[in-house]
């Protein structure tokens, strides 16, 4: 719901209304906190991500109402990973476990427009087109500054929370954030198979970068890591040559494809913080920790982030929201998840990236145990579909 005029005060303010913000301003909406989403946006961006989702993200974001047909949703029905040049491969599949699916593929800009349209039209006061320009703390409350479509104004909160992807960190005086460049970039693109893809994720990982296709309605959304200088070069190629490369990476898996959408490339860094909780702040989603894509859990783990806030908060006085104890209880229950998920997904570049020749090897019989051995492919599969957890 749109407020009309902004207030002076609230429980609890958050900064951005992308999927993660929303997710937490529409479960806080169901509870008695008097929350404002602050979202800088007023229509979503063309965005060429494809986002898979575990089965677990997906029912969080039902609960609220952002998970419906308005989406376009995908269903990943089974998971193919290869190593080039090795006999290195597994298979995983949802039939195995006895699901419809793996998980699900949405467009960013899908889910990002569903956000915005609920956070418009649900219980949740938001504030549409007001940029956060600057972030107070003092011991009882925070004070933001406001860019708002009618000029300068400010707010108080007991608890800011960044939801914002990271933007305004660097205004944080007691948070530190620690960034290491892959020295990659993503290419994305769109491309159309020959064939019908009936559901199937690829990872493959090759010599130069692994690539990863979602299937996304009738084509796959094509994640291909390169250093800058070959995510350059792979830009310039004609579509027929970009094809060709794809394909010959994809050789005796997919027969080809017949078309390429725009390319876009995206530089790739792992974002942590030294502490998820600052003074009256907490940091959810890209603001907590920005990954890799590699392992497509990013958003997944920020709409934990998200969930397991909105849990703490339902629980607490409203005006503790921001109190020091609350704080540490909310980085307390992250620190878990974050950590796994986060050494996971930068363990698997660390990994694949190595062009030790010995590694290879190790990697190609890795990966053929786990084909192989039932119950630990089928965990994996598990993990896959209920989150990384
Ligand atoms: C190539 C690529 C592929 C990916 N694939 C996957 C995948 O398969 N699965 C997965 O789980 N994750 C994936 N991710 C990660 C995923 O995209 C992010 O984790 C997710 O988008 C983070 O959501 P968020 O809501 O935290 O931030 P964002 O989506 O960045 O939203 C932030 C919001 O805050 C608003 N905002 C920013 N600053 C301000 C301000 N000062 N004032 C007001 N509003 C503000 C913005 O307008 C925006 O709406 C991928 C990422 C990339 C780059």
């Amino acid at each position: 719901m749109m407020t009309e005029r902004l207030p002076e005060h609230v429980d609890v303010a958050i900064v951005g209304g992308g999927p993660v913000g929303a997710l937490l301003a529409l479960r806080l909406a169901e509870t008695g906190i008097n929350a404002l989403a602050i979202e800088a946006r007023v229509t979503t961006p063309a965005d060429p991500r494809a986002l898979a989702l575990s089965h677990a993200s997906t029912e969080a974001l039902g609960r609220v109402g952002l998970w419906d047909d308005s989406l376009g949703a995908t269903a990943i029905t089974r998971v193919h990973i290869s190593q080039a040049g090795t006999l290195g491969r597994t298979e995983l599949s949802s039939a195995e476990i006895g699901l419809p699916a793996l998980g699900y593929v949405v467009p960013y800009a899908a889910l990002a427009a569903l956000a915005l349209d609920k956070l418009k039209t649900g219980k949740a006061a938001v504030a549409l087109g007001t940029t956060v320009t600057g972030v107070d703390r003092l011991a009882r409350y925070a004070r933001l500054s406001l860019a708002t479509p009618t000029g300068t104004r400010y707010l108080t909160a007991n608890l800011v929370v960044l939801a914002d992807g990271g933007k305004l960190l660097a205004e944080l005086d007691d948070v530190n954030q620690h960034v290491k460049s892959y020295e990659q970039h993503a290419i994305l693109a769109r491309i159309t198979p020959n064939q019908p893809h009936l559901g199937v994720a690829f990872e493959r990982f090759a010599d130069d970068g692994p690539l990863a296709l979602l299937p996304t309605g009738d084509d796959y959304t094509l994640v291909w890591t390169q250093t800058p200088a070959g995510a350059e070069e792979k830009l310039a190629l004609s579509d027929a040559d970009f094809l060709a490369q794809v394909s010959a990476r994809f050789a005796g898996r997919i027969a080809g494809f017949t078309r390429v959408g725009h390319r876009a490339s995206w530089p790739l860094a792992l974002k942590t913080l030294d502490r998820v909780v600052g003074r009256r702040i907490a940091m959810i989603g890209n603001a907590a920790q920005t990954l890799h894509p590699v392992a497509g859990q990013g958003l997944n783990l920020g709409l934990r982030d998200a969930a397991t806030l909105a849990d703490l908060l339902a629980i607490t006085p409203a005006a503790q929201a921001g109190d020091p104890a609350t704080l540490a209880r909310y980085a307390d229950l992250r620190k878990k998840d974050a950590g796994r998920v986060t050494l996971f997904t930068d363990g698997l570049i660390s990994w694949f990236d190595s062009p030790n020749p010995l590694l290879k090897h190790v990697r190609s019989a890795g990966l053929l145990a786990l084909d192989q051995i039932g119950p630990l492919r089928r965990g994996f599969a598990r993990k896959m579909v209920y989150g990384a957890r």
